[in-house]
């Protein structure tokens, strides 16, 4: 018998979202047609113009190791795209490009969590946070936050154990902005108490809302904030794993050494890739968000119409979060057996989302429209 494993990984929890994506996968290998509401990929084709940047670069011989921190190029790119949109100069080498948002995520909470330090997570949240907060050691608590944040919970929650807190805005799961308000007081319980800020923004392309409030968004949240965002949900590169971390001024070249020992580099092939869809950014990115809201207003209509479900129409992303009063793992699990319908139980994300099921409007406009005629006819399960 061989000797048991890390802990470290052996007690991870397994990613609630990737197991309903493999039931849906199994179910339909076996022949089932299953109606999915339960992707987290936004199921938009990569531009052929992305793909061609990535081709022309392998072919011209870009497939060697790339700069560690991201190409020159890419990193210029983001950095305008950054300074864009808060008006605060960004600086190229206060980007690091990273395999994903999620590495971005981990890459931010290893150079900031010690073991032992306490990070607060938003509940309902992202099902990624609560593991790699405990990959770097640390202890994730739970912000339980709705709706909006309240600035005297998320105040009693610190101790002087808390080193960072983790925001994302637009929401994972419910799909929601959150407010200025809620920036204020994050920036100023962090201030207050010298912590770290690190943003989740991946779906801050997608919102619809006029404003999209930051904490980055002024000299002092720059100052302690680390900006993790994505090409995934953006421009339907999911699968091509690029995404990047933006800093707070001076920290790259120290945590890039984290890079340098495990991932090192992003291919260069793929960033040059980057760098076209982000030239493409503002003939593609409407296109793609209009039809997300229009799917997730009619989604919200009709299910404000079944007895039991109340659903708000959310300002951004391309999920809805949709309450149903009861038990949303049983509801999620006899959708899929009964309906084959796929989604996601609120819980999932943390038990602040219980009474929930995280839906999203990814697949295409007939199959949404199946998946609702089956609830509507077969209601809540009680
Ligand atoms: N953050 C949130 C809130 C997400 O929902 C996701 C993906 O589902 C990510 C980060 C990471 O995305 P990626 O690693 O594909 O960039």
């Amino acid at each position: 018998m061989a000797r048991n494993l890390a802990e470290r990984v052996a007690q991870l929890r397994p990613s609630a979202t990737v197991e309903m994506t493999e039931k849906v996968r199994a179910a339909r290998a076996a022949g089932r047609r299953i109606l999915a509401l339960n992707s987290g990929d936004p199921g938009i084709p990569t531009d052929p113009r992305i793909i061609e940047a990535a081709h022309r670069g392998m072919l011209a011989g870009d497939t060697r190791y790339a700069p560690a921190p991201g190409t020159p190029a890419l990193r210029e790119a983001i950095a305008a795209r950054e300074t864009g949109r808060t008006g605060i100069a960004r600086e190229a080498g206060d980007v690091l490009v990273t395999p994903g948002g999620k590495f971005a995520l981990l890459t931010a909470l290893m150079a900031t969590v010690q073991a032992g330090d306490e990070v607060i997570i938003p509940a309902p949240g992202w099902v990624s946070y609560e593991p790699c907060v405990r990959l770097c050691g640390g202890v994730p608590v739970a912000l339980p936050m709705l709706d909006r944040i309240d600035p005297e919970r998320l105040a009693s929650l610190v101790t002087p154990r808390t080193v960072a807190i983790v925001l994302n805005s637009p929401v994972n799961p419910t799909g929601r902005t959150l407010s200025q308000a809620d920036m204020d007081a994050v920036t100023e319980i962090a201030e207050r108490h010298d912590l770290w800020i690190v943003f989740d923004q991946v779906y801050s392309d997608l919102v619809h809302a006029p404003a999209f409030p930051m904490p980055h968004g002024t000299p002092e949240g720059r100052a302690r904030t680390f900006v993790v965002d994505s090409f995934s949900k953006t421009f339907g590169m999911t699968g091509w794993r690029l995404g990047y971390l933006a800093m707070p001024p001076g920290l790259a070249k120290t945590v890039i050494r984290f890079m340098q020992h495990s991932v090192y580099c992003l291919p260069g092939f793929i960033q040059a890739a980057g760098a076209v869809a982000l030239s493409l950014y503002d003939e593609l990115v409407p296109g793609y968000r209009e039809t997300f809201r229009r799917k997730q207003l009619r989604v919200a209509q009709r299910l404000n119409a079944i007895p039991g479900i109340a659903c708000t129409a959310p300002d951004a992303s391309f999920y809805l979060f949709p309450h149903i009063g009861t038990d949303d793992r049983m509801v999620a699990a006899r959708w899929l057996e009964e309906l084959d319908v796929a989604t996601i139980p609120g819980s999932a994300f943390g038990e602040a989302g219980a009474g929930h099921l995280r839906m999203s409007v990814t697949a295409g406009e007939a199959e949404i429209e199946e998946a609702l005629d089956r609830i509507a006819a077969a209601g809540v399960p009680r």
